[in-house]
């Protein structure tokens, strides 16, 4: 992921590109931007020096930094360290209203988008709202489980977790503390692997000094993933690589795993099988967030907005689709829906003529806990402290703001060197 660096002519040719530059000079044409999430933040900003106004909402007042969001759930890193407000980077930007509203639909034929707290007239719209998790229809999962997508979510799993210990060191019932010491993880994408990394060293790092009486075989940490393979987008090599990084570090991989149902006390497998769990978290899915399906506009795979090649959305040029939220294809394939499509995605935007996006892909890393990732970038493979390593700086680089990448450095070498985990607090009632 590469940080898009903003130029007066690129964002003046946005503002062509969306009809804008040809209006009256008087009524600046207004630009309403929805999200401040990894795509919608660089429009704002690329608009920066454009004849416009631009008010860009969200239902948060801070942009979060979602790849480091298993730190927060696994007690390494502070919300406010991954996340920071939007008004506080967007601050100096004269041509800027931010509003924190949440929008619930959209007016296409009088050019409104509808929010909360009433309706928002725009010349163009710039969709920008970003995934939820995708839960497959089992309902089970979302009542009793816990789904990784925002601060919230993080901060439940971190509560959790850090309970289960705290009841396990009461119950005097050798299974129920099995099954309180059990934390299954779904899903073998990036997040599930890094997720189950990093828990699992939660425990055998830290946690293990806190509760010394409890006896760490009763502790478990599954990775259950539904096929056959690991981090589906990477050479055999490195998933197998993965996998056995995780075996040492003490999760349980299991492939072929389905989870079909999940009561809050037992995970119910395809095949069958129960695992005794008072702990699921899902990371095995994403889709657009439902608030696509509300505006009347068409949707297609995981809720995603179809656009043309120029992003805009077909019939409707001033409107415009960018990041998890749209759908476009590449070599026949859906893009991913990751942080460097939101990003590349506004290159296309900014071009003039306007140009079919190519998506160029940056390559893909993964952390398993100390010292340990793989990566595989440009077509070459690596893993161990290399790739941990190179994932430490990319992240530390895409963090925003000086005071977030000093303070995540200054904890991740505290935690390196006195293996400790800061955030161990349990800040909500059972
Ligand atoms: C746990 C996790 C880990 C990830 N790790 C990686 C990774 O390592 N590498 C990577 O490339 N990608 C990763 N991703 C994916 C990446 O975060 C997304 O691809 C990226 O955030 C998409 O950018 P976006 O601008 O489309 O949406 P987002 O960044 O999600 O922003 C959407 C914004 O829209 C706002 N919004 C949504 N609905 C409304 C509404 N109704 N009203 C008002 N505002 C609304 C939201 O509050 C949010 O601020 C991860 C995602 C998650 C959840």
């Amino acid at each position: 992921m590469t940080d898009v660096s903003t130029s007066t002519q690129s964002a003046a040719t946005l503002g062509q590109q969306a009809g804008l530059a040809t209006r009256p000079a008087a009524g600046r044409p207004t630009v309403v931007i929805v999200g401040a999430g990894f795509g919608g933040l660089r429009a704002a900003r690329a608009l920066r020096k454009a004849p416009v106004d631009v008010i860009l909402l969200d239902r948060h007042n801070y942009h979060l930094f979602q790849p480091l969001l298993y730190q927060v759930a696994t007690a390494g890193l502070e919300p406010e360290q991954i996340a920071k407000p939007v008004r506080s980077i967007l601050r100096r930007q004269r041509n800027l209203e931010f509003r924190m509203v949440e929008v619930t639909g959209l007016d296409a034929e009088a050019r409104r988008i509808i929010t909360a707290e009433g309706p928002v007239p725009y010349d163009h719209l710039i969709l920008a709202v970003g995934g939820e998790t995708n839960y497959f229809a089992l309902e089970s999962i979302p009542r009793h489980g816990f789904g990784l997508k925002d601060v919230p979510d993080a901060i439940r799993i971190r509560n959790h977790v850090l309970r289960q210990f705290e009841h396990a060191m009461l119950e005097a019932n050798a299974e129920r503390r099995r099954a309180l010491l059990t934390f299954v993880v779904v899903g073998g994408g990036p997040t599930g692997v890094e997720m189950a990394g990093a828990l699992s060293e939660l425990i055998r790092l830290v946690l293990v000094k806190d509760y010394p009486r409890l006896n760490i075989k009763d502790v478990r940490v599954l990775l259950l993933e539904a096929t056959d393979r690991l981090l589906a987008s990477m050479p055999a090599r490195l998933r197998e690589a993965a996998a056995e990084t995780l075996w040492r570090k003490h999760v349980e991989v299991r492939f072929g795993a389905a989870v079909s149902d999940y009561d809050g006390d037992r995970v119910l497998l395809k095949g069958g099988e129960v695992i005794p769990a008072r702990s699921l978290i899902w990371a095995a899915g994403a889709k657009a967030v439902a608030l696509t399906a509300r505006l009347g506009l068409p949707t297609s795979r995981q809720g995603r907005v179809p656009v043309g090649p120029t992003l805009q959305v077909p019939g409707h040029p001033e409107i415009s689709v960018i990041g998890d939220a749209a759908y476009l294809e590449a070599a026949g394939e859906p893009l991913p829906m990751m942080a460097p499509v939101a990003i590349q995605i506004l290159r296309a935007l900014r071009a003039e003529p306007p140009v079919a996006f190519r998506y160029r892909d940056p390559g893909s890393l993964a952390t398993i806990g100390r010292n340990a990732a793989v990566a595989y970038i440009r077509g070459i493979g690596f893993t161990g402290f290399p790739a941990w390593v190179v994932w430490l700086v990319v992240h530390i680089i895409q963090l925003i703001g000086f005071r977030n990448k000093l303070f995540v450095l200054l904890n991740w070498a505290w935690d390196y060197f006195f293996f400790e985990r800061a955030a161990r607090l349990i800040t909500t009632m059972d």
